[in-house]
């Protein structure tokens, strides 16, 4: 008798028999109303089929794959957290880095999440879905390793206990949180060039990477074993990102024009939430990996350049806002920083000056910009800070309408001019920091005219806790809005130089380095 051996599959055909062949079309009900969000965008889709997976992963591999990296990263979070770890960074002054990161940038991960878990079950194609829920199952992760690490800094410093209250509260954290809302309440095809582009191209490299170099760089072992841990999803996410762009471009001649106008957008929308990465960078980081400026260079100028000249071919051209983005390298972190020391007390992190060698860092790396136009402002606050009047700002800025950051970005070819602009909607006046702001703006009036804008909030008499009085004459509004954020005065708040995270750090150190 002949016997029927079964010869062993190949990835492709393991792949195709795994995921492909699982998916259906409906019968009983229609197409469109089983996927219903396909259609308002103006997408065309042809053919779900010709979409190309990049990885070609199935299920079972990804589970091995990543169950094998959970153990690394956790065996490594183990050992840092029973060795005193944070003992071993450079400077309390690093630990601030993490509290941005957590507050900022950990919520925003689990967004994801939910993300791409809905976009997964919105399209028809049984391709981009097996690459959406295996990003969503990683954007969890993410969230999961980046809380379980920064949880050890928590047992040991303040500023990291309320980072989720926060995120839906404090003014600078609507920045982030304003990103993410904005995409996952657009159509699935945008969610997905958003994101995809925008977050996992542009901001990956350009905010995960300086993060996690900065966090080698300070020696913490902590976030940088995450950061590796997630980085290796990353490289998925980004081909991802990039393979689902030129499949809609590749799908009709109809969807580039759509394609373009979303690039513009969300590259300056991801441009806009850097700015917290540049003054990260140079400011932050008590031993420097690179300038922002130099990481612009490399990372947007060099890479995001020839991921243009691939896009070319399809008829995509750089977005609108990217020669305002390169001109504006030699400032952004200097003029970030400096509304960062002024509102130092409505942060939950520390804030200070940078010292006389920073300073010659920064005058060194920035040439043309750090002596001429930000030296003798650090001068003058140092100067009052010696004088026992360390300056914090007592009124609140003008935010943009779209990115909610302070207006306090210069015009691009004239750095002593705040670049202001304004539009009208139903008789109602709305402002922008920049073109690109405006472009948006005035794009969907009807989405940013219902932005949550902290410092309108703020002024409306919404971000008070329910005990106050404000008609009370002793009422201190500043005071009751920190209470609201639930920083903590004194701890969570002001100065490096006179915080509890400081001389904790110092005695700590001291204990475990000398008897
Ligand atoms: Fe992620
Ligand atoms: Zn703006």
């Amino acid at each position: 008798m002949d016997m029927k051996v079964n010869k062993k599959l190949s990835l492709k055909e393991r792949y195709a028999l795994m995921t492909r062949d699982l998916a259906w079309t409906p019968t009983y009900q229609a197409v469109n109303d089983v996927f219903p969000y396909m259609e308002y965008e103006g997408i065309k889709i042809h053919d779900w089929d010709k979409f190309e997976d990049p990885f070609r992963m199935t299920m079972d591999s990804y589970w091995k794959y990543q169950a094998e990296k959970e153990r690394k990263l956790y065996a490594i979070m183990d050992a840092f957290t029973q060795n005193n770890g944070h003992l071993g960074v450079t400077d309390a002054r690093y630990i601030n880095t993490l509290k941005l990161f957590l507050t900022g940038v950990s919520p925003l991960e689990y967004m994801a999440h939910r993300g791409f878990a809905h976009v997964g079950r919105q399209y028809p194609g049984a391709g981009p879905r097996v690459a959406c829920l295996m990003q969503s199952l990683d954007e969890i992760r993410h969230f999961q390793t980046q809380v379980h690490s920064l949880s050890n800094y928590n047992k040991h410093y303040n500023g990291f206990q309320n980072w989720r209250h926060q995120h839906d509260r404090v003014w600078f954290l609507s920045v982030p949180k304003s990103f993410f809302d904005d995409a996952v309440s657009a159509g699935p095809f945008e969610f997905i060039v958003a994101i995809g582009f925008a977050f996992e191209y542009v901001l990956t490299n350009l905010l995960f990477v300086p993060f996690i170099s900065g966090a080698a760089y300070n020696g913490d072992m902590g976030a940088m074993a995450f950061g590796f841990s997630a980085q290796s999803d990353e490289s998925r996410h980004m081909t991802l990102g990039l393979e689902i762009i030129k499949f809609i471009l590749e799908q009709d001649p109809d969807n580039l024009p759509i394609v373009q106008a979303w690039l513009d957008k969300w590259f300056w929308r991801g441009f806009r939430v850097l700015t917290l990465v540049a003054m990260m960078m140079d400011y932050m980081l008590p031993k420097r990996v690179m300038s922002w400026k130099e990481a612009w260079e490399i990372y947007a100028e060099q890479n995001g350049g020839a991921l243009f000249k691939d896009l070319a071919r399809y008829g995509i051209r750089p977005p609108k806002g990217w020669e305002e983005a390169c001109k504006s390298k030699d400032h952004l972190s200097h003029q970030a920083w400096n509304v960062f020391y002024n509102y130092g007390a409505a942060a939950p992190f520390h804030t200070w000056a940078p010292s006389e060698k920073d300073m010659e860092w920064l005058a060194a790396k920035y040439p043309d910009s750090f002596d001429k136009y930000y030296r003798p402002l650090w001068e003058h606050y140092t100067k009052e800070q010696a004088d026992g009047k360390r300056f914090y700002n007592g009124t609140l800025p003008m935010l943009c309408q779209v990115c909610q950051i302070p207006m306090f970005f210069t015009e691009p070819d004239d750095p002593t001019k705040i670049s202001y602009r304004e539009s009208e909607y139903k008789g109602m006046k709305y402002h922008c920091c920049s073109d690109g702001c405006k472009d948006i703006f005035d794009h969907e009036p009807a989405k940013y005219s219902q932005s949550w804008l902290p410092v309108h909030q703020i002024y409306q008499g919404n971000c008070f806790p329910e005990d106050v009085d404000p008609t009370s004459p002793d009422f201190n509004p500043l005071a009751e809005v920190v209470r609201w954020y639930n920083i903590e005065w004194g701890r969570d708040n002001l100065d490096f130089a006179d915080s509890e995270d400081k001389k904790n750090f110092e005695a700590w150190r001291n204990q475990a380095t000398s008897n």
